[in-house]
Order: C-alpha cells, then sequence, then structure tokens
C-alpha cells in the first residue's frame, strides 16, 4: 500500500500497540492511557468488531457456582483457589466503577445454581465449609439453600430438586460494557484499528514490528489480548480453545426467570435479558469438537440446549428460539490466566478460562503493573 506522508507520519508508530480489542484488550487500553497520558497507544483488531469471546459472552457478573468452586478448591489448593476468587471479584468492582453500573446495566439479581433430581449432591454439605473459606473476601455467607426458587422461576419440579443462591451475583448488558469500554479508551485517545488482522511479530533493535497484511505498524511494547488465538504468536503455551453454543429466545410473556442460573458445574448457563432467554453451555457433551478457533453451530449441542427448556427451564411456557451463535473462550490446565513478559518488548494476558467479564479488567490491571515493573 502506498502510504502518504502524513499516514506515515501520524499512524504507524506508538509507545503501545495491543492486539485485541476484547475486554482484555480494552481495558488494558484504558490503564495505559490513564498512567501514561501522553503516549501514543493503539489496538489492533481483526474484526469489524471484536471477535472472539467478549462480544458473544453470557454477561455473568460472576464469581461461580457451588459445585464448580468445591472442585476448583479441590483442583486448585486453598491458596490460588481464594486468589482465583479475589481476581474475579476485584475485577468486577474495577469494571463496574470504571463504567458505571448504568451503563452496563448491572443488575444484581443474584446467582442460582440447578440441582436435578438424579445428581448427587454430597457437595452440599460442604456448603457451610465453602461460606467459611470465602468469608474474609466476601463478607457474609455467599451460598444459600433457596426453599421456594423452582416454584417461584417455574422450573419443572420433577427435574430440580434443590436451588443454591449466590448473593454476591449479578448480570450485566455485554453489548453496553463493550460499546463503553470503547468510548471510554477513544475519549482517552487510544486508537482503535479494526479490521486489521495481525500477522506476525518481529522484535529487534528496541522496536516491534507489528505485521499485517498492509501494513507494518511499530512499537516500543506490544500486548498480546488475543485470548484463544495467541497460539499464533506464542505456540509454545498451553492455550486451548473452547467454544461455547449459545441460543437467545424470543420474547415470552410473563418470563418468571430473573438471574443467572447455571448447572452441571457451570457448563450450562441462562439468564434473563428483556423478557428473552440467553442460554448456552454443553460444551461438554462435545469436548473435542468445541476444541477450535472456529465460531461455528454444533447441531447436538443445540439440540441439548433447546430440549433442557422445553423440558426443565421454560417447563409448560410457550417459548421459540429465535437465532444462535457461537462465541471462543481459551482454557488451560491452570485455572489462573495467562500473564507475563514473553521477551524484551512484548506481554501477554490471555487464557481467561471462560470467566473475562469478572477478571478481564484485572488481567488489564496486573499487566499495567509487570509492565510498570520492568520499565
Ligand atoms: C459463549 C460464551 C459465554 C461466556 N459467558 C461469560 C460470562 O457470562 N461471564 C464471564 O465472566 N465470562 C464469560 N465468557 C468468557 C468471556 O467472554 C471471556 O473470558 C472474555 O471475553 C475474554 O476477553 P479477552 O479480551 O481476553 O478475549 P476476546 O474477547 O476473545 O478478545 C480477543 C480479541 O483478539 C482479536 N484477535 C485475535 N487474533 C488477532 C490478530 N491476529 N490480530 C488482531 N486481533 C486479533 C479477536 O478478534 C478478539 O476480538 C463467555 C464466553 C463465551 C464464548
Amino acid at each position: 500500500m502506498q502510504l502518504s506522508y502524513w499516514e506515515k507520519s501520524s499512524y504507524l508508530a506508538y509507545d503501545y500497540i495491543i492486539l485485541g480489542a476484547g475486554i482484555t484488550g480494552l481495558s488494558l487500553g484504558i490503564e495505559l492511557a490513564t498512567a501514561f497520558p501522553n503516549a501514543k497507544i493503539a489496538i489492533l483488531e481483526r474484526g469489524i468488531f471484536p471477535s472472539g469471546a467478549s462480544t458473544k459472552n453470557a454477561g455473568f457478573a460472576c464469581i461461580g457456582s457451588l459445585s464448580e468452586k468445591i472442585v476448583d478448591r479441590n483442583l486448585m489448593g486453598d491458596e490460588a483457589f481464594l486468589s482465583l476468587i479475589e481476581d474475579r471479584w476485584e475485577g468486577l468492582q474495577i469494571l463496574r466503577q470504571r463504567l458505571g453500573d448504568k451503563a452496563i446495566d448491572f443488575q444484581e439479581y443474584g446467582g442460582y445454581e440447578l440441582i436435578f433430581q438424579q445428581q448427587d449432591d454430597v457437595f452440599l454439605a460442604d456448603m457451610e465449609e465453602m461460606n467459611q473459606c470465602l468469608k474474609s473476601l466476601l463478607g457474609r455467607a455467599t451460598f444459600s439453600i433457596e426453599a421456594n426458587a423452582n416454584k417461584a422461576f417455574g422450573f419443572n419440579p420433577k427435574h430440580i430438586k434443590t436451588i443454591i443462591k449466590n448473593k454476591h451475583e449479578g448480570q450485566i448488558d455485554t453489548g453496553k460494557m463493550m460499546q463503553s469500554l470503547s468510548a471510554l479508551c477513544s475519549s482517552k485517545g487510544v486508537q482503535i484499528f479494526t479490521n486489521t488482522n495481525v500477522h506476525s511479530l518481529e522484535e529487534e533493535n528496541q522496536v516491534v514490528s507489528v505485521n499485517c497484511e498492509a501494513i507494518t505498524f511499530k512499537a516500543k511494547h506490544v500486548f498480546l489480548c488475543t485470548n484463544a488465538f495467541t497460539k499464533k504468536f506464542l505456540p509454545d503455551e498451553e492455550i486451548e480453545p473452547g467454544r461455547g453454543q449459545v441460543v437467545v429466545t424470543k420474547p415470552i410473556e410473563q418470563l418468571k426467570i430473573k438471574g443467572i442460573f447455571s448447572f452441571d458445574e457451570g457448563y450450562y448457563y441462562f439468564r434473563n435479558i428483556n423478557n428473552r432467554i440467553i442460554f448456552g453451555g454443553g460444551r461438554n457433551l462435545d469436548f473435542e469438537g468445541e476444541s477450535t478457533t472456529q465460531f461455528g453451530s454444533n447441531p447436538p449441542i443445540l439440540h441439548k440446549l433447546k430440549q433442557y427448556l422445553e423440558e426443565t427451564i421454560l417447563y409448560q411456557t410457550p417459548f421459540e428460539i429465535d437465532y444462535h451463535w457461537s462465541g471462543i473462550m481459551a482454557f488451560g490446565g491452570k485455572k489462573q490466566a495467562l500473564i507475563k513478559k514473553v521477551s524484551e518488548r512484548i506481554y501477554v494476558g490471555a487464557r481467561l478460562n471462560g470467566m473475562g467479564v469478572a477478571i478481564g479488567s484485572k488481567v488489564a490491571k496486573k499487566l499495567l503493573t509487570l509492565l510498570q515493573q520492568h520499565s
């Protein structure tokens, strides 16, 4: 591409370039612009919109269900477990304070875990101990059994035997959150380029060349906030893509369901939005098929989602599925995000393990701290 003098002098060189305009990349743009108000900062995004997980998710502002927490604690040990909960909790507070509850339509209706009749519920015996474990962080008893919730929400009583409430959980409007993050970035002078797919990075002479289709940008420091798509740049890192399927119903008259809900250790999740239900999950039905960075549908999983809606969630309530979509998450053996300096001038903040609404803002803060420690 032939560039003008003005394009070369104004558009190509930056102090900081961030790859990816998801929650992490946009939050980092805000962190950098706040810490270094005179710095030139750009975010390069391959999609017309952010095209990974951040505009595709369910908008749960959550720390997770009881069964999921018990599995995590056993797997990670107390120290790492509590540090992850702290990141989720603090990340949500940063997001809410940064954008304001109104702008992201934050509603604290609570979170609920559904226990099915045939499900083993021995983990309920550990609820009080979990509450004690979380007390120093969250203050009051987090989990409680909700005796009348089944009736109130209209679930099939033949399927659901117990509902556990998490008082600390809420929901946001994901679209509004992403728009607000973009607007805040722009207001702080961060330049966001969409439709800009980065092919490769080359680091020499204290500069990183950021190679796109027709243009090479230059930066003093580069941050990879490309979550599931990071392996292209860091093939040796442990990052597994995980696609998530989501359906949304048409508006339902007198919808009783209000809040965020999950079951099967968080593999299924649903919520209300404008008299509709957004319902996602089922990745555990086909881990192999869903370990992909390609967007697309998985008919058996979509069929299962519809079946749960008909038989359990919207039991005896007429509804129609309006449409469906997919989004791509990133997972690893460890539940912690991958946050590190990978070379002299390149940093990564990725692998958000399906909880980026909660931890994305905290990951960005940790990236800024890492940069400051090395500058
Ligand atoms: C279906 C679904 C439901 C979810 N529900 C929830 C929830 O309720 N609560 C919660 O906390 N979390 C949820 N998540 C997880 C959450 O959305 C993610 O953890 C979070 O969005 C990750 O943000 P990110 O910015 O790190 O990554 P992403 O949003 O994936 O952003 C990475 C960006 O990098 C861009 N990119 C990639 N490669 C390149 C390249 N080469 N050049 C330029 N740009 C590139 C991508 O297009 C993308 O926009 C859900 C995810 C999915 C898919």
